[in-house]
């Protein structure tokens, strides 16, 4: 290190974890000399290339860059800056939330970016709902910091109808702030399209698309490239989820050529390309597009649900059921297990359910998938209507926002009904050779049972209540479906009524 290269003149690549260590590893006069270095390099930015230095040598310093009068404002700046979010993120997140004024609320803004688990995002938002409460009147980058936080912890709680309500806040203090920078206008407008996203809302998304790419074109190169395709990407994952499978093509095409073309490299985020034409590919059963997917992505780490479902469609395709059988029971076991939202899991069950199709061999796994489509769909209602019941107190809601929180339930009521038909279907054949499978009728317990025909509930005890009572109530039982007496009577019935007419029932 003797020889050590000055800051601004070491080259960004150059900037390595042996330079890194080499640092934690020098003298202390050496150390606070690059520190002082990295701290001019802070307040007089003006190469895009100074932060990351400044990221690099605080990263090598951190306990020595959290010291001393400066300390606060370096958090921060690290907090605000480290794209790394992991646990020394968290470590400058916690020293910045604790500075005096819009520091602290800056660096409580960056924490919720960086919480881990749950408990971490309860606080936060508990923290950040206060800070809005506090800055509700100011229209500056503090203010929008506030809310692009707040947004971000409601979306990763699964609460679009709230995270929709903050983000068109957020966008509204974008547009009056005098001291918003580019980056934080393309962020506003990109965190909006995170939310339709979220809620599957492919028509906002795409009237929302030139905002998008305003936004990015005032942005400095190559930050304005990457926006563009990003926005491109956002709409092709919300158009595949909405069904709008020529829109999500066009979107996919449109951020590759972006990308090829302005960049010269596909390199710019090649996980969420490639998760993006994964799912392109399996919605449209597109065998050479599933095989490029598959060859082109390295094998994930664990249970990836993308990527597994990716493996079912593609040996479906093939006409490889014992291959499909296989990855569908992977897939199908990771869902059941995994700590998904309700939303994920439908998206997902539903993705094995279609893709395993329904052979003689695959028609047990494809049932399971349902059912737990079912069970899913049921539980998002459910969240759905406490966030209802929730968001007024966030302020009064504008009348496109109503629209849309409306639209979105009735997407997912109509999921729901879509995803229960091929339930109905099996119970229906399964009373006709009279073998109704355990799952219609399971033994009471804490579980309560949802009738597929007429989603009435039947509670801990057994007592049968009409549809409305329980399941969108504030109760937090697990959910199942199944029939309820009734509607097996008239099953029953119906049965004997076609008794002699071939067609009378499809086994689906
Ligand atoms: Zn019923």
């Amino acid at each position: 290190m003797a020889s050590r290269i000055p800051l601004a003149a070491t080259h960004v690549a150059d900037l390595t974890e042996a330079w890194a260590h080499d640092l934690r590893a020098a003298p202390t006069t050496e150390r606070i000399a690059v520190l002082a270095e990295a701290d001019a390099l802070r307040r007089a930015p003006r190469d895009p290339d100074d932060s990351w230095r400044v990221i690099a040598a605080y990263r090598a310093l951190v306990d020595r860059a959290l010291e001393g009068p400066e300390g606060p404002a370096r958090a921060v700046f690290m907090a605000e800056e480290d794209p790394a979010r992991d646990g020394l993120t968290r470590r400058f997140a916690e020293v910045a939330r604790g500075a005096p004024g819009d520091d602290g609320i800056r660096g409580a803004c960056a924490w919720a970016a960086c919480a881990a688990d749950d408990r971490d995002l309860r606080a936060a938002l508990a923290r950040l709902l206060e800070l809005h409460h506090a800055t509700d009147d100011r229209a500056d980058a503090v203010a929008f910091a506030v809310l692009h936080a707040l947004a971000g912890v409601f979306l990763r709680q699964h609460r679009e109808f709230e995270a929709l309500i903050v983000a068109r806040r957020a966008a509204d203090v974008a547009r009056r702030a005098p001291d918003l920078s580019p980056v934080d206008r393309a962020h506003a407008a990109a965190l909006l399209a995170r939310v339709f996203v979220g809620l599957g809302d492919a028509a906002r998304l795409r009237a929302h698309l030139p905002a998008m790419l305003a936004a990015a074109d005032a942005m400095d190169e190559p930050d304005a490239t990457r926006a563009r395709a990003h926005a491109h990407l956002l709409l092709s994952r919300a158009a595949v989820d909405d069904g709008d499978l020529e829109t999500a093509a066009t979107a996919l095409a449109d951020a590759e050529a972006i990308l090829r073309r302005d960049l010269g490299t596909p390199g710019f985020g090649p996980a969420i390309v490639r998760s993006t034409a994964l799912r392109l590919a399996v919605a449209r059963r597109d065998v050479p597009a599933l095989e490029r997917c598959l060859a082109e992505q390295p094998a994930p780490r664990g249970d990836d649900q993308g990527w597994l479902v990716g493996l079912v469609a593609l040996a479906t395709a093939r006409g490889d059921a014992d291959a499909a059988i296989a990855h569908a029971r992977r897939a199908l076991d990771a869902l059941g297990g995994a700590r998904l939202a309700p939303s994920t899991r439908l998206a997902r069950a539903v993705a094995v359910a279609r893709a395993v199709g329904d052979g003689e061999r695959t028609a047990d796994l494809a049932t399971e998938a349902w059912h737990l489509a079912a069970d899913a769909a049921l539980a998002r209602l459910n969240e759905l209507d406490r966030s209802v019941r929730e968001v007024g107190a966030l302020g009064p809601l504008a009348a496109d926002d109503l629209d849309a929180l409306a639209a979105h339930r009735a997407r997912f009521v109509a999921s729901h009904r879509e995803v229960l038909e091929p339930l109905r279907l099996r119970l229906e054949a399964a009373t006709r050779h009279g073998t109704l499978p355990p799952w219609a009728t399971p033994p009471r317990g804490d579980l309560l049972l949802v009738c597929a025909w007429c989603l009435s509930v039947r509670d801990r005890d057994g007592t049968w209540l009409p549809v409305g009572h329980l399941v969108y109530g504030a109760q937090s039982l697990p959910m199942t479906h199944g029939a309820c007496p009734r509607c097996l009577d008239e099953l029953a019935a119906s049965v004997r009524r076609d008794v002699g007419d071939p067609t009378g029932f499809s086994a689906g």
